[in-house]
């Protein structure tokens, strides 16, 4: 058996993760209070189909204590070994069965159970739904049967239409951590007596990107071959240390075309696909973006173009060394642009720990530069530069008293001041998901108070806005 298979949860207290969502359906369950209509969505390997199968368990079991499935009687067994008629699984991105969706749902979905107390009905991916399987839903989630349970999974949320999202609960399921991840593995490693280093099992985590699955998957594939060590995860999963992603990006910027060469068959000559190579570039870039939006945007959707061709051409570093000229040269052609670059460099973020890049409010002025010719100076852009410099000066004084984690990553990679105006202080969040969790109530009133400390007197509060960072982008270049 996969580890996968043998250590995914199999009660709602085997998942500690996503504690906010299990806390709520056991209770659910507990008090008998659980609706007909689900909607799990979230990115891939977050335990979206794992908790839907332990939901739809424990509506059903005989024995469940304190919302858990028990997993022994007639009812979780016959689930557990996929033999309940009852209990229907549907992944809707295989294409094979998406003709049956609809024959399936219209028809069969409306004959009470034969063996179990609730019908269930897991489908996963179900954003590649058919119209007219998405209208069958809808029909019957209108009016939901009591014996009739729907949980529906994605991972595209808004490909699922409002009509089917406004009569589910709906649940936002989050992306592991990295330390929560190597936890697991460890867990793992442990119960296997498999030998491992802890930062082994922290770089798998970071390559998982958020995904259990893919976590263990390559556990899997590392500890086939040995002990889970550093240079085997290297090797293997040609996992690249932070550093070493830096040290690309930078020869890049200083056009050294030689140095990319050298770097790029270093990579091949250790074994290193470049795919996985460009992969985690672009993730490193996507923690790095706020730093230098205007260099990381270009640098990322130029090598992002190359990931098709990287897995048809033959000679892939070729590709990618191709793709590098051009973003040098196109770096190129404006000296000008290149030299405000590095001038930005030496006006480091307040908590220090960027070397490179301009920060927000000087991307700013940098765009205004752009669109008025580089060596015009208009009094327009010294009285804008000395309004964001008044707020980064505030931002990164906020910035140094968040003690929060995710709120002050937040703050750093996907926020940035808007406008002010009549004491409201307008702020943009560029990612839907750190948009939601910031504009929380208890979150933005803690932000808040701290806005408050440095700001003048006529402050009145923060107001927090999701913009997508194409909009981001354009109105600031
Ligand atoms: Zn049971």
């Amino acid at each position: 058996m996969s580890l996968y298979l043998k250590y995914r949860p199999i009660s709602f207290d085997d998942v500690v993760e996503q504690d906010h969502i299990r806390d709520i359906l056991k209770s659910q369950v507990k008090n008998s209070e659980c609706s007909n209509n689900y909607l799990f969505f979230g990115s891939r390997g977050t335990g979206k189909t794992s908790i839907a199968r332990i939901l739809g368990k424990a509506v059903n079991c005989l024995e469940s204590s304190d919302g858990n499935p028990c997993g022994k009687c007639d009812n979780c067994q016959t689930i557990a070994e996929g033999k309940n008629l009852d209990f229907v699984e549907i992944d809707a991105a295989s294409h094979t069965q998406v003709d049956n969706i609809r024959e399936e749902i219209l028809e069969k979905a409306l004959y009470t159970p034969t063996k179990l107390s609730k019908k269930v009905y897991i489908i996963d991916e179900v954003h590649m739904l058919s119209k007219a399987a998405f209208n069958a839903l809808l029909k019957i989630m209108e009016e939901p049967p009591s014996y009739l349970f729907f949980i529906l999974a994605t991972t595209e949320i808004n490909k699922v239409p409002d009509t089917i999202v406004s009569r589910s609960q709906v649940f936002n399921f989050k992306r592991l951590s990295v330390e929560y991840i190597a936890q697991r593995l460890e867990y793992i490693c442990d119960n296997e007596s498999i030998n491992y280093q802890k930062q082994a099992l922290k770089s798998i985590a970071n390559m998982s990107d958020g995904a259990m699955r893919d976590a263990i998957k390559y556990l899997e594939q590392v500890a086939s071959l040995g002990d889970v060590i550093e240079e085997n995860v290297s090797v293997f999963l040609g996992v690249l240390d932070e550093s070493r992603l830096e040290e690309f990006i930078k020869i890049v910027r200083k056009g050294d075309f030689d140095k990319v060469i050298e770097f790029i068959d270093n990579l091949k000559n250790s074994g290193i696909d470049m795919y996985n190579f460009v992969n985690q570039l672009l993730q490193h870039v996507d923690k790095k973006f706020m730093e230098d939006p205007k260099f990381y945007s270009y640098f990322s959707e130029a090598v992002g173009e190359t990931m098709t061709a990287l897995k048809t051409y033959p000679v892939s570093d070729l590709v990618l060394k191709t793709k590098v000229y051009r973003i040098i040269n196109e770096l190129g052609f404006s000296a000008q642009k290149k030299e405000s670059i590095s001038e930005d460099e030496s006006n480091n973020f307040s908590d220090g720990n960027i070397d490179s890049g301009p920060d927000k409010p000087n991307l700013n002025v940098e765009g205004k530069e752009k669109e008025s010719s580089f060596d015009t100076k208009n009094s327009e852009k010294v009285e804008d530069s000395k309004i964001e410099i008044d707020f980064q000066d505030v931002f990164g004084k906020v910035l140094e008293n968040v003690d929060k984690t995710a709120i002050k990553t937040i703050l750093k990679r996907y926020m940035d001041v808007k406008s002010y105006e009549s004491g409201v202080l307008n702020l943009v969040v560029i990612n839907k998901m750190q948009y939601n969790i910031v504009s929380k109530v208890e979150n933005k009133q803690y932000l808040e108070k701290i806005f408050a400390k440095f700001m003048d007197d006529g402050f009145s509060g923060i107001r927090i806005h999701y913009q997508s960072k194409e909009d981001y982008l354009n109105e600031k270049l």
